[in-house]
């Protein structure tokens, strides 16, 4: 079942009209004017596990904040049951998912092509190996077995990072380099089109570590970390995974 949490918010319309004017380039551009972001509608999120352990201080992530309201789906099957376009505004994907029937992928591809906000944290790196359309919204991959030329990628638990933005980005900018006990992902496949938003330089990871994906309709932006208490906890990591929520939203 969809568990509401928070409050929800009545939408304006003239908010709505007024933040979709502002929308500018998909991938590095604008955000909207501050008296367009102070009046818009409270975010709906969709946040999506299952498949994979972890622990609670994942939801930390989402609570408290009064410019959102969050629900939470406990497997992708259930996330995507129905169509999602009109209920919310941004995924929040962090499940560990192989399987959904034709219907469900059409409704996550739906809510894609809306040009809805979407943001895929840590394991859900993972999802879908069999479905190319998925690492296209993402614009890469964990890949859990070899496929074809590419070897499976690696994981390592409890390293220590020195996390540095790779550029000026509207995600980034505010959050700035971070320290940060994660888990590692070694031999992602990663689209030379994605926007680079965090690297590392670390022998047991890749050097990308949170990009913004070259796919079109919507604004999607995955990050790699995030695997326990230590990120979840970590007053950068929180920042980043608020940012970007709100960039994927154009907010
Ligand atoms: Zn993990």
């Amino acid at each position: 079942m969809l568990r509401l949490r928070g409050s929800r918010l009545v939408v304006g319309a003239l908010a709505l009209v007024a933040s979709l004017a502002a929308r500018t380039d998909v991938h590095t551009g604008g955000q909207p004017p501050d008296a367009a972001r102070a009046a818009a509608p409270a975010l709906r999120l969709l946040v999506v596990t299952g498949g994979h352990d972890y622990p609670t201080s994942f939801y930390t992530l989402f609570e408290g904040w009064p410019d959102w309201s969050w629900s939470h789906a406990v497997s992708s099957v259930e996330a995507f049951a129905k169509p999602i376009v009109s209920r919310f505004d941004v995924l929040v994907l962090y499940d560990f998912s192989q399987k959904l029937g034709e219907e469900g992928k059409g409704h996550l591809r739906a809510f894609a092509e809306a040009g809805k906000g979407i943001v895929v944290l840590h394991h859900a790196l993972c999802d879908y190996q069999d479905w190319p359309w998925f690492e296209e919204l993402v614009g890469g991959r964990y890949l859990a077995s070899d496929q074809g030329d590419w070897k499976a990628s690696t994981y390592r638990h409890d390293v220590e990072l020195l996390v540095k933005p790779s550029g000026s980005h509207p995600i980034v900018d505010p959050v700035g380099p971070l320290q940060l006990v994660d888990e590692t992902y070694k031999g992602m496949r990663i689209s030379p089109k994605v926007t680079p938003l965090l690297e590392i330089d670390h022998p047991d990871g890749d050097r990308y570590v949170a990009w913004v994906s070259p796919y079109g309709p919507s604004r999607v932006v995955a990050v790699q970390l995030g695997h326990d208490e230590h990120a979840h906890r970590s007053v950068a990591y929180r920042e980043l995974v608020r940012r970007a929520i709100l960039w994927s939203a154009w907010r």
